[in-house]
């Protein structure tokens, strides 16, 4: 079957990398010719018959062309030059015509279009499409191609409670189940449990394809800044330095220590940056340069406050209330002094979210209650400590933002020890949500999990507020705002 016969379209063209050497360029234009691609070089009139009379002889004895109508926006689109040519021909001689059908725009007309392909054996259908929504007619396929497990998953889907995350053989404490639990994988529990089960407890990541970008991606980047501040405030551990010492030393003749420490450390320690062209990897390095430059400059300007740096990167961990044997861990990127009191710093390489403090009070930012709780667990000496966020990315400045209020941190943790004791791993749709009178929570992100968790599947709504009311009420009471003991201050 020939998808997507439209002029301009077909063949599917590549687009080159600026960057390739000819000789390169020549090797992949061959390697991809032979899979049925052009690149966009030197583009030879007869490449669109070439490469129809490559996939027509090499295809299989039937030949399904599907010619499309309009584009992804709906405008009209032509048919390739080459296939005009053909209905032309096939117009005039009557004899050769082939069999034409229009195709319906609608899944379940398509469905019932490629089920009448083949319909001794249905070879035509996408399985999951043609159980989904004509099941009658992929049981009365005989034959080799078995469709039934998909509908006895279509049957249990909203029938039973594990399909929708009810998993007891996932509720804690196992021996089987983790014995750690990081907080920002707690921040994913707060969220949707649903999806703390899939990527933090059964491993599974979304596959998305790999592509060469010129830039670093939001991991790479946010890793290369809590590396650099790491590096740049660990060289100033002796020296009895301020903050803000630090940062008048590091800005001193236009940033030259900044820039040497930058130039070693892309060097040294990062090898996304080192993999990189040249100069791409200056394009990066550039733009360390001017992000940590500017947290420096609000440093010596006095708009982030000074104080004398205590460690960084510290690991803390602490048994988790309720659930002895389960424990809670946090690295903590950066611990200050500022006039006797300790403040946890947190890097986020991105901007200040508009809802943030909506988004603590919900629990789905868990840092600034539990890092603080960690730390003096872990150093009974130390009284009290605080929070701040250090926001490096968006258009403005880098900003820290103090979070208040940090105390109510085992009623939170007793709150989620809730969902892992039951294994009640529920997704947390916002129209669920809605349902049971949580307003704009936002909770759900739309995830990979999305076809897992089948939000989108009828019915779905209110067997899952259901299952929420009867498994996980107290949380369902918190997101509300009526569970004020367990809501940060
Ligand atoms: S799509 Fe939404 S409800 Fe479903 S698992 Fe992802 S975050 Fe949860």
């Amino acid at each position: 079957m020939i998808l997507g016969l439209a002029s301009g379209r077909f063949p599917v063209r590549i687009e080159e990398d600026p960057l390739l050497s000819d000789r390169a360029r020549a090797r992949l234009s061959s390697l991809v010719a032979q899979v049925g691609h052009r690149l966009p070089m030197k583009t030879a009139a007869s490449s669109e018959m070439n490469l129809l009379f490559f996939l027509l002889n090499t295809g299989a004895d039937l030949v399904h062309w599907v010619i499309p109508e309009t584009d992804e926006t709906g405008r009209a689109v032509a048919p390739t030059p080459w296939v005009q040519r053909y209905l032309h021909r096939w117009e005039r001689e009557e004899d050769a015509k082939p069999k034409r059908d229009r195709l319906a725009r609608g899944p379940a007309e398509q469905a019932r279009f490629l089920y009448e392909l083949d319909p001794a054996n249905g070879s035509f259908l996408p399985p999951g499409l043609a159980a989904c929504l004509y099941p009658q007619l992929t049981v009365a396929c005989p034959g080799a191609i078995r469709y039934d497990y998909l509908l006895a998953g279509r049957r249990s889907r909203l029938a039973d409670p594990d399909w929708l995350g009810i998993i007891p053989e996932a509720s804690f404490p196992s021996p089987s189940l983790p014995r750690v639990i990081r907080v920002t994988e707690l921040e994913k529990l707060s969220r949707c449990p649903f999806q703390f089960y899939f990527r933090v407890l059964a491993g599974l990541e979304g596959i998305s394809p790999m592509e060469f970008s010129e830039d670093l991606d939001a991991t790479e980047w946010g890793s290369l800044l809590h590396s650099l501040f790491d590096q740049i405030l660990k060289s100033y551990d002796q020296s009895g330095c301020s903050v803000r010492q630090i940062a008048a030393d590091i800005l001193w003749e236009d940033g030259r220590k900044l820039s040497e420490a930058i130039q070693a450390f892309a060097t040294d320690d990062s090898l996304a940056v080192c993999l990189r062209p040249p100069l791409l990897a200056d394009l990066i390095r550039t733009r360390l340069f001017k992000t940590v430059r500017a947290y420096w400059e609000e440093v010596l300007s006095g708009a982030i406050p000074d104080g004398m740096n205590v460690r960084t990167e510290s690991r803390n961990e602490a048994e988790f209330p309720t659930l002895p044997g389960l424990w809670v861990s946090g690295q903590l990127d950066r611990l200050d002094e500022r006039r006797g009191e300790l403040v946890v710093l947190d890097y986020k390489s991105g901007r200040e979210p508009e809802h943030l403090n909506e988004e603590i009070r919900l629990g789905f930012r868990l840092q600034p209650i539990l890092y603080p709780w960690l730390l003096l667990r872990n150093e009974p000496s130390f009284e009290e400590a605080g929070f701040s966020y250090v926001f490096l990315g968006g258009n403005g400045r880098p900003k820290e933002v103090a979070v208040p209020g940090t105390g109510n941190a085992e009623q939170w943790l007793v709150l989620l020890s809730a969902i892992l004791k039951r294994g009640a791993y529920l997704p947390a749709s916002n129209e669920a949500l809605e349902q049971l009178g949580v307003e704009k929570a936002n909770a759900c992100q739309y995830c990979e999990c999305a076809s897992l968790c089948r939000r989108f599947e009828r019915g779905f709504r209110s067997r899952v507020s259901s299952l929420l009311s009867e498994h996980l009420g107290d949380r369902v009471k918190s997101l509300r705002g009526e569970f004020g003991d367990s809501n940060a201050q």
